[in-house]
């Protein structure tokens, strides 16, 4: 059975946007795993430490038959082999972080795994990019997209590049 997941891509270190391109190489590249579409990509303005640099985020919708943690794997393999250092710092400046927003309509509660993910839904930067690729989706528990991405929230999106991610 196929599942359909949304990974949320973020990068604010060492060229960010060869990071996301990168990253969609390698999301592609993930066993039993179907690349379907990737938004356009966004600047945003850091969450936490301050003194970092902006950020780009995108979204990218997968087709899998892998299960979440088998999947989870594969991305923390991702932002390993693209450098990830993680300093215990929480927000800390990153090469790339790979968020697992949705797994199907799936609730998933474990140590190393809350889906959806717990800040998506009220983040303009993971709900913008989300609603390039289904504009009119449902996140588990909290509601349809445009319930959530209030004009409030719309604000804090600085800038959508002309930049594809778009393997060609
Ligand atoms: P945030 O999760 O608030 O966006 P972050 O991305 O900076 O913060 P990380 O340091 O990348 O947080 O991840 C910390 C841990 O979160 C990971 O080791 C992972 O096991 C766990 N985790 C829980 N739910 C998810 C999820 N849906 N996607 C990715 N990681 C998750
Ligand atoms: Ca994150
Ligand atoms: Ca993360």
């Amino acid at each position: 059975m196929l599942v359909r997941v949304f990974i949320g891509l973020g990068s604010n270190l060492d060229n960010p946007k060869k990071q996301l391109q990168q990253a969609v190489v390698a999301l592609q590249g993930i066993v039993d795993t179907e690349l379907v579409k990737v938004s356009g990509i966004y600047v945003t303005r850091p969450m936490g430490p301050s003194g970092q640099a902006d950020y780009l985020n995108a979204v990218a919708e997968l087709q899998t038959g892998l299960d979440a943690v088998t999947l989870l794997d594969a991305l923390q393999d991702i932002e390993h082999a693209q450098g990830r250092r993680r300093d215990g710092q929480r927000w800390h400046q990153r090469t790339l972080d790979l968020d697992m927003l949705l797994y199907g309509n799936q609730y998933i509660d474990t140590e190393r795994l809350t889906v959806p993910h717990p800040g998506m839904h009220a983040r303009a930067f993971v709900l913008t990019p989300l609603k390039e690729l289904d504009a009119d989706i449902s996140i588990p528990g909290k509601g349809h997209i445009d319930e959530l991405l209030t004009k409030e929230l719309q604000g804090e999106v600085l800038q959508r590049l002309d930049d594809s991610l778009c393997p060609s």
